[in-house]
């Protein structure tokens, strides 16, 4: 931790590398104020720094974890921000955060919202998520300040839990929002570090359990006219091709399938190859294979949990070993035929070996492609090559799940990313410049 003042004072001492980042607002001719934007993202990351890595006052990561005593703070902060600003604030039954500023008609349709998430990973960064709160908030600072009104009603989402770090659901309350989660299974998500505490109790201890519900529908909920999520890239894109926008088109559809493969205990000593059946040797096959066909395809296949019995020993053939892959790609055909040639070569490689092994699988997710709005996607271009020119920017295809994702499934939707160095996020080095503001 910093304190205030001297955080204060260093901040300014940036000023010099803000005379290039300001950005005109496409269409309207306004200015954001990107020091003001850094200084805020900045100041309320003192709820929740951690993990400092260097002697600079922003050289620390970020632990605030969705409902813990510092997100409550943040969540105040923001609450007090926004009204200051005029706008009303809403929270649903899922601690949903929607600050809506009137527009001119005072149109009771439903508002146009700048979306993303204050929560971080436990070992996260100061930009996934919080800047794009800290961005739309500079949004309507500017609206403000400038005496700029919309015709429709704008406004702010912060989505609760979007991390799923601390109740192990990501994309938790836009997705229930969004109708794919039930909202009892939500309420009932245990803290992974004690059982006793449900997302609900806390959204019950920080005042967050709202009255409207958490839904989309007009009737009961807080339907949404169109949902626009500034977030960072997370990837290596953006920064290795020298580009400053990414207009996201959509994300990519992943499956994740749990394989277990079944052999035979044996002594490694005493029992020959030809006589053994080694599912460890071939799920090794197997990984790598699924490596190669995905790359053929362009696709992605990994696998991040092998799990060998317990009871496993040096001197003996392991009996069964479990692995999961994850296929991903932009086209959902694609990410079938990894699937489809996959399980084929795995036919293949569990007759080769010895007397062989044999293999069943488990398809756990399945989470198709999804396309964000046309309209919302051309509109995020236009304002790109109006700011940074057709060549600083490229259209790109999300490869995480954000709460854009669910909200694309009931509004216009569409993200704008910026680059993160090195692609780096999820990690207390984190990094987005003022320049790409
Ligand atoms: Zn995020």
């Amino acid at each position: 931790m910093y304190s205030t003042n001297g955080a204060t004072r260093a901040l300014y001492s940036n000023t010099r590398r803000f005379s290039t980042a300001t950005r005109l607002l496409a269409s309207s001719g306004l200015k954001i104020n990107p020091e003001r934007l850094w200084n805020t993202l900045h100041e309320t990351c003192k709820w929740g720094a951690t993990h400092r890595y260097g002697d600079g006052p922003t050289d620390t990561g970020m632990a605030r974890l969705t409902l813990t005593d510092d997100d409550a703070s943040v969540r105040k902060w923001f609450a007090t921000e926004v009204q200051k600003l005029g706008c009303t604030l809403s929270v649903d039954q899922m601690g949903n955060m929607f600050a809506r500023q009137s527009g001119r008609l005072s149109s009771p349709v439903p508002m146009i919202a700048m979306g993303s998430h204050l929560d971080t990973q436990p070992r996260g960064g100061r930009y996934d998520g919080i800047l794009g709160i800290m961005a739309a908030l500079e949004v309507l600072r500017t609206m403000k300040e400038s005496k700029f009104q919309t015709n429709y009603d704008v406004g702010v989402v912060n989505w609760t839990n979007e991390e799923g770090a601390r109740f192990p659901m990501s994309m938790c309350s836009s997705g229930v929002w969004a109708g794919a989660i039930p909202i009892q299974k939500a309420w009932d998500l245990r803290d992974i570090h004690d059982p006793d505490v449900t997302l609900r109790s806390e959204l019950e201890r920080h005042g967050y359990l709202g009255d409207i519900s958490c839904s989309s529908d007009p009737a009961t909920g807080y339907p949404l006219g169109a949902h626009f999520e500034l977030h960072i890239e997370q990837g290596p894109i953006l920064p290795e091709t020298g580009r400053s926008i990414g207009v996201v088109r959509g994300a990519q559809g992943y499956r994740w399938l749990t394989m277990t493969v079944h052999g035979k205990d044996a002594h490694t000593g005493t029992t020959p190859f030809s006589a053994r059946q080694d599912p460890l040797l071939a799920s090794s096959r197997m990984i790598a294979a699924s490596h190669d066909i995905a790359k053929k395809h362009d696709a992605l296949a990994s696998t991040g949990i092998i799990r060998v019995p317990s009871n496993a020993s040096t001197n003996t053939v392991s009996s069964q070993v479990t692995f999961t892959l994850d296929i991903r790609h932009p086209q959902d055909s694609v990410v079938h035929a990894v699937q489809d040639e996959c399980l084929r070569a795995f036919d293949a490689i569990a007759a080769q070996d010895g007397k062989g092994v044999w293999f069943d699988w488990t398809l756990d997710t399945d989470s198709p492609a999804v396309e964000f709005d046309h309209n919302c996607v051309a509109s995020i271009q236009a304002a790109a090559n109006q700011l940074v020119g057709r060549e600083k920017s490229m259209l790109m295809t999300s490869g995480a799940g954000h709460d854009t994702v669910y909200t694309s499934k009931h509004c216009p939707s569409a993200m704008i990313f910026v680059p993160c160095k090195d692609g780096v996020s999820h990690h207390p080095t984190e990094y987005c410049s003022p320049q790409d503001w």
